[in-house]
């Protein structure tokens, strides 16, 4: 059983402040936000869709 998020729920997740789509961060311990910079955790599987929960993020700009 992989705790990490299927691509299925990542399809239907959003950023909760833009409603913009999220993306996997590369160890896959949470959902990023380019557009609003900010880093949603992901607990036991489950992403945490609260901007009260989220971080900042610095979205790096390297490719
Ligand atoms: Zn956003």
């Amino acid at each position: 059983m992989s705790k990490t998020v299927s691509p299925e729920l990542l399809n239907i997740l959003a950023c909760p402040k833009c409603k913009g789509e999220v993306k996997l961060t590369e160890d896959e311990h949470g959902l990023i936000c380019e557009k609003c910079g900010l880093l949603y955790e992901i607990k036991e599987g489950i992403p945490v869709m609260l901007i009260d929960e989220a971080k900042p993020y610095p979205v790096k700009r390297n490719k």
